[in-house]
C-alpha cells in the first residue's frame, strides 16, 4: 500500500439499518472516493463487543461500567453490517464524516450531525445508550486493531477502482 493511504473500519450500527439508512450513509464514504475492500452482516456475541469497545477501545476505562453496559445492550438491538475502508488517511477521514459521538454537537454535514440528535444529557437521564448510526476507528492504529478483531485478511480484497485515477 502506498504511503499514508490506511484502511479503516467502520460498522453501521443497529439503529441505522433498522432506519433503513445503509444506502444513503453509504454513498458518502464512496462518494469522496473511499474504496471498499471487505463487508459483512453479523449479529456479534457479547464477549466480541467487549474486546471491541474495551480492550481496544477502553469505553468502560473512559466512560464507567454503566456507559460501557448500556452501548454493549444498544449494539445487540440487532446486526450489524460491518466495513473495511481504505483511502488516503482514511481514518481521520472517515471520523470527520462520521462527525462529534454526542449527535446533538456533531457538526451539520456529518453522518451523525444530518441524522440524529440525541444529547449526552437526554441518553444518561434515560440510561440509553447513543444511537448514532456509525463507528469508525479512531485512529490509524486503532483501525489495524479493529479490522483484524472483525476480519480475517482472506476476508479483504485488493481490485483497482476506477475513481482512484482522480482520487488517488
Ligand atoms: P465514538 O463512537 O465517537 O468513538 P466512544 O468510543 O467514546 O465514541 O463511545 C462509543 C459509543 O458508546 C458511542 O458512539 C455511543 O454510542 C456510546 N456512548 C458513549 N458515551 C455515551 C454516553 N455518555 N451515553 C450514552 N452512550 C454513550
Amino acid at each position: 500500500m502506498a504511503k499514508n493511504v490506511e484502511q479503516t473500519l467502520i460498522l453501521f450500527k443497529p439503529d441505522a439499518l433498522q432506519r433503513a439508512l445503509v444506502g444513503e450513509i453509504l454513498t458518502r464514504f464512496e462518494k469522496v472516493g473511499l474504496r471498499i475492500v471487505g463487508t459483512k452482516m453479523l449479529a456479534p456475541s457479547r464477549e466480541h463487543y467487549n474486546a471491541h469497545y474495551e480492550d481496544i477501545g477502553k469505553l468502560k476505562t473512559r466512560a464507567g461500567d454503566q456507559i460501557f453496559a448500556i452501548t454493549l445492550d444498544m449494539m445487540e438491538k440487532g446486526p450489524v453490517i460491518a466495513m473495511v475502508l481504505e483511502g488516503i488517511e482514511a481514518a481521520s477521514l472517515v471520523r470527520k464524516l462520521v462527525g462529534a459521538t454526542e449527535p446533538k454537537s456533531a457538526a451539520p454535514g456529518t453522518i451523525r450531525g444530518d441524522y440524529s440528535h440525541m444529547s449526552y444529557g437526554y441518553a444518561d437521564d434515560e440510561g440509553k445508550g447513543i444511537p448514532n448510526l456509525i463507528h469508525a476507528s479512531g485512529d490509524a492504529e486503532e483501525a489495524k486493531q479493529e479490522i483484524a478483531h472483525w476480519f480475517s485478511t482472506d476476508e479483504l480484497y485488493d481490485y483497482e477502482a476506477i475513481h482512484e485515477k482522480f482520487t488517488r
